[in-house]
């Protein structure tokens, strides 16, 4: 099933829903603001069309990447070439130690699952069914939709 991951527009918080045909709101359990999110059928059945909180049709999908892991691995990667550095070991150690760290972060990247996100609200949907058919992130799509206020109407035009 299709997961929604709204940003409170009070206080940022993330709040994780499912879609449902009864929900007209969604509730943020850390300021309890409301807001108004609207499900449709579609939803229901994993098929990202229209965005729930701000009804625009413009989505990019990305990996579903976890930042926290990223740092992780690459501060393990510095402390062993530190310590190799400090024991006099020579530099091809260390770079061998970067390169399998790397090697390792792109398989556990890879590995993850796309997610889609809206550009004007940057809600965020997981399991999306029809995410082969959301393309990738468009910088100028964001600028526009962010800055200008556009809407492509799920038809972004050029590219
Ligand atoms: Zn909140
Ligand atoms: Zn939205």
């Amino acid at each position: 099933m299709m997961t929604v991951h709204f940003t409170c527009k009070g206080c940022g918080s993330g709040i994780h829903v499912y879609p449902s045909l009864d929900a007209g709101a969604v509730k943020c359990e850390v300021c309890q603001l409301e807001q108004v999110v609207h499900f449709d059928q579609n939803h229901i059945e994993g098929n990202l069309k229209d965005c729930p909180a701000c009804a625009r049709k413009d989505f990019y999908s990305q990996k579903d990447f976890n930042r926290k892991l990223g740092v992780i691995i690459f501060v393990i990667a510095a402390l062993i070439s530190t310590a190799m550095l400090w024991k006099g070991m020579g530099p091809q150690w260390y770079l061998s130690t970067f390169i399998v760290l790397y090697a390792l972060d792109f398989f556990l990247f890879r590995r993850l699952n796309m997610i889609a996100i809206c550009y004007k609200c940057e809600t965020i949907f997981r399991d999306v069914k029809n995410i082969r058919e959301i393309p990738g992130y468009d910088h100028e799509m964001h600028d526009r939709i962010v800055y200008s206020d556009h809407d492509f109407k799920g038809k972004p035009s050029g590219h």
